[in-house]
């Protein structure tokens, strides 16, 4: 049994059921779990390691509900710099197509990296190319060696340009090859107890790339093994018409029709859902990863978030794949998220009565959205607040620096309105993974090299 003390923060953010903040709170841990939350005085003097965080903010760990780790190889990518969704899709399935297996270990660990520097312990992960015989198990073992917590989605293609989707036809796969995969995948890895450092989630890509034969089927086999299902929905226009002519039904309908709604099933982005669709959310417990800086970057609109909050639905945070943010930041989204929550409640209370009017998304608000709420989104109990129970998931922010000077009086909200910092310390499962700013599990200059390597490569065939 390994003990863990944490005291004298300056302040110790719970996020728990009271939302209580500590001043000079602390924590004790044990064998990855917390025993104790509280004043410092309160709690044991002595265990094994301690950490003495005066002049820190401890902040639960946050959890991001959708990426693509592989994007990181092609942030920026010239050609698709200024495309909305289907156009830089195309522009980079080719691009994506010449991956290899060392490509998503390497491109793993660079997002799991800058995702941890961040403040993010838990992340989701969408990959649904598995191109030159790469396989999830890459991004599996690679996230491992970072220590960071992983919802490893088996995304998957089925419907190719022949068949009149959208991807082409050499990146999708045959429903029986997917199917087979995801069973393996999940008897291999998916770990549903408390503590569990990989679960399996299944993942079909979006309405425009996928068979209806695949999305029934991957339901099935979800429930059969008690796993979650993820697929991006409703990101934009061009997939709303899509799914008019291609399925008859607009893309919550076509969900419906497809046995993908349930509080094990959550979708990415939903900007185009209308107060009907919000309601079968709310009635039917899906969640929502909102992505607010990939859909400002791709131009796909905004999600009404206040809608979802007001109407009981589960929301966490994404800051989807790093071609299309092109950042892997998750206290920038949670500032991202605030800001343009604001924004939307001032175009919005131009036209409304002030009654009427969505209220301006707190600091607090926008800081929930990324730990319970992510929490919630993924189906887990035992993250998203720091209370006795839970995983020792928390990272801890150095409040004297030039980013907060003249903030101190609220650190929450120095936090969420000051330019993003990184964190100091970021400890998973009891376990130190970023200590006075340096992340312990991964040689960051070493990694740097390789994926700038391997990012060249890819895009010199072009
Ligand atoms: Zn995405």
């Amino acid at each position: 049994m390994t003990t863990l003390l944490v005291r004298n923060t300056s302040m110790l953010v719970t996020m728990d059921e009271g939302r209580r903040e500590i001043a000079q709170g602390g924590l004790f841990v044990r064998d990855g779990f917390i025993e104790q939350v509280g004043p410092t005085e309160s709690l044991p003097d002595e265990a094994d390691k301690i950490l003495d965080l005066r002049g820190h903010i401890v902040l639960p760990g946050m959890v991001n509900t959708h990426h693509h780790f592989y994007q990181t190889l092609t942030r920026a990518v010239t050609a698709a710099q200024n495309a909305n969704l289907f156009n830089w899709l195309k522009t980079l399935y080719p691009i994506w197509a010449r991956m290899t297996p060392e490509d998503i270990a390497i491109s793993t660990q660079t997002a799991l990296a800058e995702l941890v520097l961040s403040g993010c312990t838990t992340a989701s992960d969408h990959l649904y190319l598995f191109p030159n015989g790469s396989r999830l198990d890459d991004e599996i073992l690679a996230a491992l060696e970072v220590g960071v917590r992983l919802h490893a989605s088996r995304g998957s293609m089925s419907l190719g340009e022949s068949q009149g989707g959208l991807p082409p036809d050499s990146v999708v796969d045959t429903e029986d090859v997917i199917l087979a995969d995801s069973v393996r995948l999940i008897e291999r890895y998916h770990n549903p107890n408390p503590g569990a450092m990989t679960q399996i989630v299944l993942a079909p890509c979006s309405p425009f790339s996928v068979t209806t034969e695949l999305m029934r089927q991957s339901a099935k086999i979800a429930r059969q093994y008690g796993v979650h299902l993820h697929t991006h929905l409703a990101e934009t226009q061009d997939e709303e018409a899509f799914c008019r002519q291609m399925f008859g039904h607009r893309p919550v309908a076509y969900m419906e029709s497809v046995d993908w709604v349930g509080p094990d099933v959550w979708f990415a982005h939903s900007v185009h859902i209308n107060q009907e669709e919000i309601a079968v959310f709310a009635h039917t417990g899906c969640g929502v990863a909102h992505c607010p800086s990939s859909n400002m970057r791709l131009a796909s609109g905004i999600a009404p978030l206040w809608e979802y909050l007001r109407a009981g639905v589960k929301v966490g945070l994404g800051v989807d794949g790093s071609a299309s943010n092109d950042g892997s930041h998750l206290l920038a989204e949670a500032r991202q998220a605030m800001l343009l929550a604001r924004l939307r409640a001032g175009l919005m209370g131009a036209s409304l009565s002030s009654e009427d009017a969505p209220p301006l998304l707190t600091a607090r608000q926008s800081l929930e959205l990324a730990t319970r709420g992510g929490a919630a989104v993924l189906g887990r109990t035992d993250i998203g607040s720091l209370e006795v129970g839970k995983c020792a998931d928390f990272t801890a922010i150095n409040l004297n620096r030039l980013g907060y000077a003249g903030a101190l009086h609220d650190p929450v909200a120095a936090v969420m309105f000051c330019a993003p910092q990184a964190v100091d310390w970021s400890v998973i499962g009891g376990r130190v993974i970023v200590e006075n700013g340096e992340l312990l599990t991964v040689d960051v200059p070493h990694l740097v090299e390789r994926h700038n390597r391997a990012a060249a490569r890819l895009l010199q065939a072009e």
